[in-house]
Formats: structure tokens, sequence, C-alpha cells
């Protein structure tokens, strides 16, 4: 039988996309590498899962574990010939109010679940700005953050459990409802592992109340330097705010032509504050922040007087990059990160990066854990223009490094920062990611050529790279 035919009987025609359309479409993520689908599938539970997985490696083929394909590092689109296990269909939420709780299906919509448990008094706490589609499990593969993961942490923070099928088609619990399960942590092994270690069927997430008050400051600075020096000085005063986030003005100005969400297009740069718990703490918190402001000489000040301007305030961050359409039709950017206290020179180096290669340049940053999204708006269409966006972002990378940082806060490495890692880690360290993914799929079958370059000691070498990656 060929391995369409097996699939089909495993999951029936309807549920086992081959056409040529379907298969474009599965081809990339959020960023610019696209890559070649052999065929998608669309399982509902986890025995199905682990019936393709063992169809799958009986004919050879990798696969690549998908959720809502919002992934900006090309995580989702096949570096080589896949099958593309989608798992958006799996969407089951079993909610323990009384553990503070929840089982979620990996194709569960970040901001689903928060929306169905508010009513109860609680939410899921990570939030990224893609929250209105990206999925649980792609959340968890690529330990996603968001601007109010500041204070609460990253998806790690807020994992239990995860249930995996390994590359032997074995349904498999790490981590259990208890703190502190026996045995190794091998839940946190694979929160963050991008899709390389098995495919997430089922996790257990906790549930995090909601703030009794919440206070949103939109302070607004007439140089980026007093904008950054207002987020450090804040938690410089034992204060860490709900969500610190920062914008320059090229990005206010796209975001208020795209929803009009009432920032200050005269400022260099804003910054978005929220504090949030006991409203006596939040008083004196959101004073602070005031102070804070005052002292780095900031030009306007607000603060959200209701929810519906909170709202607002919010939309017109979570839709930063969506804005960006406006100007060009493509755009890249990288999340690194760098110490807070190198915030206002890094920043300096990266619009002089933009300058010298002649690219349109943007920022918005989780300025409060100094996780960086220099982004350049581009026309993928006119030939060489990726190639100046790459060189451009390489760099970008590199002075990030040089300042003590790391290649991604929070949208993982995939295709497009694979070959920067050297950059980070030495040859031993490579090798020692590498044994590790080895020991949970010795034939590479999950993701190959993903997240670890070549000679990394990676059983991928030699096959073609997807068109869009660079290297
Ligand atoms: C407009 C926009 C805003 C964004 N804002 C943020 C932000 O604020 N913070 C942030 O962290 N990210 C952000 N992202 C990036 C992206 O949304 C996140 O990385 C998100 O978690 C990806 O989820 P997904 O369901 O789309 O996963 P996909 O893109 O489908 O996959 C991402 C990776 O996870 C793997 N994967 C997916 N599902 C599974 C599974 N069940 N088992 C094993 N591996 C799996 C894939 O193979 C891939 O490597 C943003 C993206 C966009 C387009």
């Amino acid at each position: 039988m060929t391995l369409i035919g097996d699939l089909v009987e495993i999951l029936g025609p309807d549920r086992v996309l081959s056409e040529p359309l379907e298969r474009y479409l599965y081809g990339t993520d959020g960023g610019v590498a696209r890559g070649e689908v052999i065929v998608v599938v669309l399982p509902e539970t986890a025995s199905e899962v682990s019936d393709v997985v063992i169809a799958a490696k009986r004919h050879g083929s990798p696969i690549v574990p998908r959720g809502a394909g919002t992934g900006l590092a090309g995580g989702a689109a096949p570096a080589v010939p896949s099958v593309v296990v989608s798992l958006t269909n799996m969407k089951n939420i079993e909610i323990d109010l009384g553990n503070r709780t929840a089982w979620v299906g990996p194709g569960v919509i970040n901001l689903d679940l928060s929306k169905l448990t508010r009513s109860s008094g609680f939410h899921f706490a990570p939030d990224p700005s893609s929250q209105s589609a990206c999925t649980i499990g792609g959340n968890v593969a690529n330990n996603s953050g968001g601007p109010h993961c500041l204070a609460e942490g990253t998806t790690t923070s807020h994992v239990l459990a995860v249930e995996i099928v390994t590359a032997d088609g074995e349904i498999v619990l790490l981590g259990g409802p208890a703190p502190d399960p026996i045995g190794l942590d091998l839940r946190s092994v694979v929160v963050g592992s991008e899709g390389l270690l098995g495919i997430i069927t089922r996790t257990l997430v906790k549930l995090t109340p909601n703030p009794l008050d919440v206070r949103t400051i939109l302070a607004g600075f007439a140089t980026m330097e007093d904008a950054v020096a207002t987020s450090s000085g804040i938690v410089a005063r034992g204060v860490v705010p709900a969500a610190l986030e920062i914008m320059d003005q090229k990005m206010t100005r796209a975001v208020e032509n795209f929803v009009g969400a009432g920032f200050p297009t005269d400022a260099a740069a804003i910054l978005l504050a929220e504090v949030a718990g006991h409203p006596a703490a939040v008083e004196a918190e959101a004073r602070l922040v005031e102070q804070v402001a005052n002292e780095n000489h900031v030009t306007s000040l607000r603060v959200a007087a209701d929810g519906v301007e909170r709202a607002k305030l919010w939309l017109g961050r979570k839709s930063a990059f969506g804005a960006v359409a406006q100007l060009a039709p493509d755009y890249y950017l990288h999340d690194t990160v760098v110490p807070r206290t190198q915030l206002v020179a890094t920043m300096q180096k990266i619009y002089e990066i933009a300058e010298r290669h002649d690219v349109l340049m943007l920022n918005v940053f989780h300025a409060g854990d100094g996780n960086l999204h220099p982004l350049v708006a581009f026309d993928a269409s006119v030939e060489g223009q990726l190639d100046i966006v790459h060189a451009a972002m390489e760099e970008v990378a590199r002075v990030c490094i040089e300042a003590g940082g790391a290649l991604s806060g929070e949208h993982g490495i995939g295709l497009e920062k694979r070959d920067l890692m050297p950059l980070l880690y030495n040859e031993a360290d490579l090798d020692a990611q590498a044994r590790l993914r080895e020991a949970f799929d010795p034939d590479g079958l999950f993701n190959p050529q993903k997240v670890l370059p070549a000679g990394s000691r990676c059983a991928d070498l030699g096959r073609p790279l997807p068109t869009g990656a660079w290297l």
C-alpha cells in the first residue's frame, strides 16, 4: 500500500489532504520559508496520531507537526518533503477549577481557553499577540510568550504535564498534576522543543486567577532612550509590572492608521505599562510607574479609564505585526533578547544596521525582559530584497548576541535562526542538543533540519533546502 493509502485507511479520505492547493497552503507558516508537503493529515485522537506516525515511519517519511501555522521561524514549514500532521482538530478541553488546571488538546486556540474560563475568574496567562489564532500545542512547542508573560512567565511556567506521541508511536505522559513528579523532568525538555522530540497530543495547563484590579498606563517620550530608561527604572525600583511594552514612532503610526488605538503619534517612542493585582498594590505601583516616567521626561501620560479603553490600547499593541501589511506585502523579524541594561545601545546599533542596508525597520518589543522584535517591512517579489533583509537581520542577531543576549525570546529557532545557532553555542553544546534529540528520535523523523545546524550530529545532512531558507 502507498503512504497515502495507509493514511486514508487510518483517518478516512476526508482527513487526508493531498490536492496540490491543499499541500501548497500547508507548506509555510507566518515566516518566509516554504517547503514541500507530501500530504496533510488531520487526526482527532492521540491513538490516530500514533497510527499516523507508525505509518509514516514505515514509509520512511519525515513528519512536521503543525498547529495554526502562525509561527514566525519556519518551524511548521517542511525543510524536506514531509507528512504534515495538523493538530487543529484536537480541541478537547477539561477544566478542573478545584485544582486550577485544564487538560487541553493541542488544537485549542489560546484565546478560546481564556474566554471559556474568564467567567469563572480564571485565564490562561501566556498571551501571544497571535492568541486569537495560535494553538496551545504550538505555544507549548515554542514555549511562547506574550506581553503579559513579564510577571507570569512564558508557557513553560504554566504547563504541568504533556502527553506526546514518540517517534515509535508510543503515547507517553511527561510530568503530572503534582508540582514535582517523580523522575527526570522530561516535561521541561519537551516544552520549547519545536516539534523535534514528539507530537504533543494533550497538555495539563495551570489556570491563573484574574487580577482583582488592573491599571494600564500609556506614556509617550521624545526619545527611545527615555522610554527604555523608564521601563528599566520601574523594574529597578522593585516592581515587576504585568506588562511593559515599547513601540517606536514608525510602528505607532502604522498601528494608529490601522486600528486607531489612541497612541500619541508625535512621540518618538511609547511605553504601555500595566500593573495588576490587589487594588492597594495596583494603586501604589501605578503611582510609581508615573513617577519614574516623569523622572525620564515623559511627554504625555494617560491611564486607561475603563476596560473598553484598556482593550483598545491592547488591540493596538497586539495588531502591530498586522499593521505592517499597510506598508509592504512582507515582513521579517527576529525576536532576539538582550539584557535590559543593553537595550539603548543595542537599539542604536539596530537602527544603524537598518539605515546602512536601506531597509524599512519598525520596532515593537517586550521591554521588561529585553525581548526585541526588530521588524523589516519589504517586498519579497523584488529580486534581491530577501537577501538584503536576511543580511541585515543576521547583523542584528550578531549585535544582540555580542551584547550578552540570546537568539530567541519566544518565537523559537525553527529554520530561520538555525544557522545562527553557532553564534551562541559551541560544538559541544550543539552536540549535546543533537544527542538529546537522537535519544527521543534516533531516525530524525520529526521536523528534520530544524533548530540544529548541519554538522551538529544531525542525520539530516545533504537534503534540499526549502525556498526562502537562507544560508
Ligand atoms: C501576528 C503574530 C503575532 C505573534 N505574537 C507572538 C507573541 O506575542 N509571542 C510569541 O511567543 N509568539 C508570537 N507569534 C508567533 C506564533 O504565534 C507562536 O510561536 C505560536 O505559539 C505558534 O503557534 P501555532 O499554533 O501557530 O504553531 P505552528 O506555527 O503551527 O507551529 C510552531 C512550531 O511548533 C510545532 N508544533 C505545533 N504544534 C505541535 C504539536 N502539537 N506537537 C509538537 N510540535 C508542534 C511546529 O512543528 C513548529 O515547529 C506571533 C505570530 C504572529 C503571526
